[in-house]
């Protein structure tokens, strides 16, 4: 079932790419695992897929610690990304186990990963996350603040800013989803001119709406229940 739903999501990738006029090769698919254990993470690298989400942090390591043998079949070892909030007091085991954290809200958590990465590993890639809806109970930078942030987190040694990311407020129809992923995009294209060139992602989209995120121009989207099917309710 997951390989036949990979294969699906693959196809759907590859339409929302053809009607963007997008190469297919510019959308990067994170496939995100909480809450579902080794053994469907492997049913997914059969598959062929090597880049996973997880939300949690301590579950996210036991997976990364129980499949750090596995590969896919040409060979290449799992990618890891955290795209849950991240508390500073985890900041050192997740610059030790993670290869992404894509949920960096604020400039001190940034820091702390820089000074806390490994020096054998290569530098952390790392996204801001934008509360770009404007909720207020929702994690994320505001709009305003990103510009500040993302220049002094462009400098940090060991961590390598890669570009936003974002959960907009669930929509219903194609438009409605848009509007969000394109804020979200115009304000990267704001960082870019603003002297931050090398900026390369914008992780947006997830089950219900990443079609409308690749017309907005995601690069990495982020799809889960998908994949594995409806997720039992998240731990703690
Ligand atoms: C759970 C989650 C996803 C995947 O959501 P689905 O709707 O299951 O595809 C993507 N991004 C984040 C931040 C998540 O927490």
């Amino acid at each position: 079932m997951i390989a036949n739903n990979l294969q699906q999501v693959h196809e759907r990738i590859a339409r929302a790419c053809a009607q963007a006029g997008r190469p297919v090769q510019s959308v990067t698919l994170l496939v995100v695992s909480k809450t579902f254990g080794p053994d469907a993470v492997r049913e997914a690298v059969a598959a062929g897929e090597h880049r996973f989400g997880e939300n949690y942090v301590l579950e996210g390591i036991e997976k990364i610690t129980a499949l750090s043998d596995a590969r896919t079949a040409s060979g290449t070892a799992l990618e890891w990304h955290l795209i849950g909030a991240l508390q500073s007091n985890k900041t050192r085991v997740v610059a030790a186990h993670f290869d992404w954290v894509h949920s960096v809200d604020r400039l001190k958590i940034a820091q702390r990963l820089s000074e806390q990465r490994p020096a054998h590993l290569a530098p952390l890639q790392i996204c801001l996350q934008v509360n770009i809806s404007g909720e207020s109970s929702k994690s994320g930078l505001r709009v305003g603040e990103v510009a500040e942030v993302a220049r002094a987190v462009a400098a940090l040694p060991r961590v390598r800013l890669r570009g936003l990311m974002a959960i907009p407020e669930p929509a219903a129809d194609f438009d409605a989803q848009r509007a969000p992923h394109r804020a979200l995009r115009e304000l990267l294209a704001r960082l870019q001119a603003g002297g931050l060139a090398a900026l390369d992602t914008l992780s947006i989209g997830m089950s219900a709406d990443l079609d409308a995120a690749i017309a907005e121009g995601a690069t990495i989207v982020r799809v889960g229940s998908a994949i594995f099917g409806t997720r039992r309710a998240a731990p703690g």
